[in-house]
């Protein structure tokens, strides 16, 4: 049987060559926090979330909790983690507690010679993108962004994503229509606005974006304002979607029951894992709402692959540089036909180079068993 032996967590943080922008946050760092989980006989797995000091500080803390428990006991590894009294109920510790579950199903993948996607059902072995970006950026005008966007349609995507939020609606619309002028009428066109609107002007923009045919309107509200959601479903003029601010399955069965979404966003490396994530599917799957999972690609391509109601996958390429796509030794590749296949190797099949991470590294402790 294999056990816990030693737990290595590590903070990386890079800066944005040029920061970007949504339609509510400026990034100029890019921040990873790092887990490896190794056993006794020295199998590793690994699992990294986006975060900042306070994910890394938790990580940190809630790791002794399972130092030496057996490595393929993941749901009651995650039932010793999750306690809302002592870590909260959702937000940044609940990504430290994602870190640690993403590494161990890496680990159980290890172990077995099978990948994530095999480990958790294998329903189908590739799935259409979208290529993500459409960022306001410095002397970034409406004619780059087509640019960027006919770029990834040359590519091989049939869907592209672009904010909106931060303009005025009519100037948002501009872009809209621009993107649509440029790649036609057979490319989806996703749109998302970071939760910038407020309810009146997202059910304005919805209208407005019926017309343009977008394929879904993606965080129109925040991830509060439930009342909102329901108010623009019913309104029924896009698709909306919305998730990635979202934690743990009581949120999403918030979400879900309370009528307020049309596709899932659900991100494993926020809600609280792997194991976690796979319940959010079921759920969204027995109410017949699509999952289209936000974020990482490499740890999403698994996820969204090995559940029956997968929808698309959230997909970055070279265009956008943060230290997730640049910690790899080689990056998910796109299918000319716009589509992305499963990794066969075991676990997760991600390997890092660790010479890109040691130049970001601003911190990293190892626990081991005497610690715990
Ligand atoms: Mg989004």
């Amino acid at each position: 049987m294999a056990v816990i032996d030693r737990i290595q967590v590590s903070w990386y943080r890079s800066t944005f060559p040029t920061p970007i922008t949504n339609g509510k946050y400026t990034y100029t760092v890019s921040q990873v926090v790092m887990v490896e989980i190794t056993d006794q006989d020295g199998a590793t797995g690994i699992g990294w979330v986006s975060g900042n000091a306070t994910v890394y500080q938790a990580v940190l803390e809630w790791a002794p909790q399972i130092m030496g428990m057996a490595t393929d006991t993941i749901e009651r590894i995650y039932d010793r983690l999750y306690q809302p009294k002592l870590i909260g109920r959702k937000g940044l510790s609940t990504r430290a507690v994602s870190a640690l579950d993403i590494a161990l199903w890496d680990h159980l993948g290890q172990q077995t010679g099978l990948s994530v996607h095999r480990l958790l059902g294998g329903y189908r072995d590739s799935i259409p993108v979208y290529i993500a970006g459409g960022y306001y950026q410095e002397g970034k005008g409406v004619s780059q962004l087509a640019e960027e966007m006919l770029g990834y349609v040359a590519s091989g995507a049939k869907a592209v994503k672009m904010k909106i939020g931060a303009l005025p609606l009519s100037q948002d619309l501009l872009r809209v229509q621009a993107v649509r002028d440029a790649v036609g009428d057979e490319v989806d066109i996703l749109v998302d606005a970071n939760g910038a609107y407020r309810t009146d002007m997202a059910r304005q923009m919805a209208r407005r974006l019926a017309d343009l045919r977008v394929f879904w309107f993606e965080e129109p509200l925040s991830a509060e304002n439930l009342a909102g959601y329901r108010l623009l479903r019913q309104d029924g003029a896009v698709t909306i979607a919305h998730g990635e601010n979202e934690y743990t399955r009581y949120g999403f069965r918030d979400l879900i029951a309370g009528q307020t979404v049309d596709v899932i966003n659900a991100d494993a490396q926020v809600l609280g894992g792997i194991s976690e994530w796979r319940k959010v599917a079921s759920f969204a799957n027995a109410y017949e709402i699509p999952i289209a999972p936000h974020g990482n690609q490499e740890i999403h391509i698994h996820l969204v692959t090995a559940v029956p109601g997968g929808l698309i996958l959230e997909y970055y390429n070279e265009n956008v540089v943060g230290l997730m796509q640049e910690m790899l030794v080689e990056r998910l590749p796109l299918n000319p036909d716009g589509t992305v296949s499963v990794p066969n190797a075991p676990g997760l099949g991600v390997h890092l180079d660790q010479s890109v991470l040691a130049r970001y590294l601003v911190a990293s402790e190892t626990i081991r068993p005497s610690q715990a």
